[in-house]
């Protein structure tokens, strides 16, 4: 970029963190490199999804199997196969896939996200007498939508006229099959709300994110697919109130992880005198499921999911809707819960003291206004629920609505600020003075006082049902608390102390030791790893930031002879050509220059 082109930018480039004079060379640099790594998702669900349909073939072919194994192997070969052709979007238009190569590199962070639209489900509308057009036709649903719109037997409103969702629409089974049902299986932790999707075996014992002992698993999960609906003129009023009471919906997210690595990164969020307020788990492209449970208005809890017809795709009719006509079902039936997948870069964040319900309700929707007004979103454009369930909040879950996002969340983890600055902004939208905490009584220019709650602060249309929980006062502390605070940040899914530990026990010298210590004592990003060897380099690094793909070095007085230099020069070129960004800390330089020449890697140093 030329000196008079970057006079006109609006901002001063050199005020922000990731810039440097190389910028745009790196970012070219690296981009064969960050393209390659950005295929490692697909290559490990591809490599897994083959390897299941081979064990799962033989299985089927071997004569000492029993009947009930093979069935078993029937059923994980069909869903394997369904996996890798979702994988190559060999069926339908690929454009409608989940790894249709734009939206895929987008969901990977490697492209930008262009706001690809959600993938919707459809709702089939049977054309006939009543309507302007007579003509058959879908509705479309995004997915998070069309598993309450679209789940069984509830009601469209669609042109004047309601439809009953009375089906699914089922694949068409195998030759051989019974029916075409590939069913999921899961364990939810009823702590947490973490998803652990079982693909073989019993699925783990205890929770991979907080180690809870899980429950049996949720077995008979029915991905939920397009639906069918028939017209209904009458609604009776007990329809019409469960209707309108909903259904029980649980929210459950899984990191992505292929090849043994976990895509997600741990941070402290830290309050005055370093005192830990929460803990926040940042996820890159992960995997949400929203699962229907039920009708909220059920006779029995323990009961959950639907009945559905396996071979001909109806929904049992409710019981206690007497005048809702049965569909012809077939007599093969069996019941199932319906969910919905998508993937998305999340962010959780768990108080590190227990927090009432109103004051977890109160803080998720501070929070979520907080952001929308630093980043400037919409409402829609970025989602906070509570996690295990809405009963029990002990989480807030928050993800953007497009597809690789604009990156907010991961800043919340990765500038140490930032955070700060959004409780700033809820505690001057819950009308209290962000320094002091002093009440304000109400939003400017507004002359009632808010007394818990109202629609200038934290009640939306969005939030009615949480409204009797919301109270700004209850949270007044807490968003203190965060506004003196900042964040620290791991690079790894290890807590950032456990981190730090790590990465001191294997320092190879004092001098590494000393690195380590300076980037702690300063708040600055840690490296991922140490003494990591580079196969393509022949080298082994001290340090490794391996979003950044810099290399770094830490130069004890040895390196000064000669020869030593020489071979450190090649080394640097061998990682160069393979993409890598060297860093040099010698040990008479002065390293805290050299941290904040190369912020982009180490992030700002926090001397507040
Ligand atoms: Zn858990
Ligand atoms: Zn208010």
């Amino acid at each position: 970029m030329r000196g008079g082109e970057r006079e006109q930018l609006p901002v001063q480039l050199e005020q922000i963190g990731w810039w440097s004079e190389q910028w745009l060379a790196r970012v070219l640099d690296r981009a064969p490199l960050q393209f390659d790594r950005a295929c490692d998702r697909w290559r490990g669900l591809h490599r897994a999804a083959q390897a299941t349909a081979n064990a799962q073939h033989a299985v089927t072919l071997d004569a000492s199997r029993s009947q009930e194994s093979k069935r078993e192997a029937r059923r994980l070969y069909r869903e394997a196969i369904a996996q890798l052709e979702l994988l190559t979007a060999s069926t339908g238009p690929s454009s409608q896939s989940d790894f249709y190569s734009y939206r895929y590199m987008a969901s990977e962070g490697f492209l930008p996200g262009y706001n690809f639209p959600r993938l919707p489900l459809a709702a089939y509308i049977p054309g006939g007498a009543g309507r302007r057009d007579a003509r058959d036709e879908y509705v479309q649903r995004p997915r998070f939508l069309a598993i309450t719109e679209f789940g069984p037997r509830s009601i469209i409103y669609h042109e004047g006229a309601r439809y009953l969702v009375n089906k699914v629409i089922l694949p068409i089974p195998a030759p051989g099959e019974e029916d075409a049902i590939a069913s999921e299986r899961a364990k939810l932790c009823g702590a947490c709300g973490y998803l652990h999707h079982i693909e073989q075996g019993g699925g783990p014992d205890l929770c991979e994110r907080c180690g809870t002992l899980l429950d049996q698993p949720l077995t008979e999960l029915l991905r939920l697919q397009n639906v069918s609906t028939k017209r209904r003129d009458r609604i009776n009023s007990d329809e019409e109130e469960r209707q309108r009471q909903g259904y029980e919906i649980r929210t459950a997210v899984q990191f992505a992880e292929t090849d043994g690595r976990v895509w997600s990164r741990v941070g402290d969020a830290l309050g005055r005198d370093e005192q830990p307020v929460a803990r926040l788990d940042y996820g890159q492209a992960a995997r949400i499921w929203r699962v229907n449970f039920g009708w909220r208005r059920r006779k029995n809890k323990e009961l959950l999911g639907f009945v559905l017809d396996t071979e001909r795709g109806y929904w049992q009719r409710n019981d206690q809707a007497a005048d809702d006509p049965e569909d012809p079902m077939s007599g093969r039936a069996k019941r199932v819960i319906p969910f919905v997948e998508d993937h998305r870069n999340c962010l959780l964040l768990a108080p590190t003291q227990e927090l009432s319900e109103a004051q977890m309700a109160s803080l998720q929707a501070a929070l979520k206004r907080g952001i929308q007004a630093v980043f400037q979103l919409e409402e829609q454009e970025i989602a906070a629920e509570p996690l295990p369930t809405d009963q029990l909040r002990r989480l807030l879950l928050l993800f953007e609505s497009a597809e690789g996002g604009a990156g907010v969340l991961r800043r919340l983890l990765d500038d140490p600020g930032k955070l700060a600055e959004v409780a700033r902004e809820a505690l001057s939208i819950c009308h209290f003075d962000p320094d002091s905490g002093t009440d304000l009584s109400h939003a400017p220019g507004v002359s009632e006082h808010c007394e818990a709650a109202c629609y200038d602060c934290l009640l939306s249309y969005g939030n009615q049902r949480d409204h009797r929980l919301l109270d700004r006062q209850q949270i007044r502390d807490v968003l203190l608390a965060l506004a003196a605070g900042s964040v620290r940040a791991s690079a790894t899914s290890a807590s950032a102390t456990g981190h730090l530990e790590t990465l001191e026990a294997r320092a190879d010298s004092s001098l590494e030791r000393r690195l380590i210590e300076l980037l702690a004592t300063e708040g600055r990003r840690l490296p991922s790893d140490s003494q990591k060897l580079i196969d393509g380099a022949g080298c082994r690094l001290d340090f490794l930031y391996g979003d950044q793909y810099v290399a770094v070095f830490v130069d004890g007085p040895h390196h000064d002879v000669t020869d030593q230099r020489e071979r450190d020069r090649l080394a640097d070129l061998r990682l160069e050509d393979a993409g890598y960004t060297v860093i040099r800390f010698h040990h008479a330089a002065d390293w805290r220059a050299l941290l904040d020449e190369h912020r982009w890697v180490f992030g700002e140093a926090d001397r507040s």
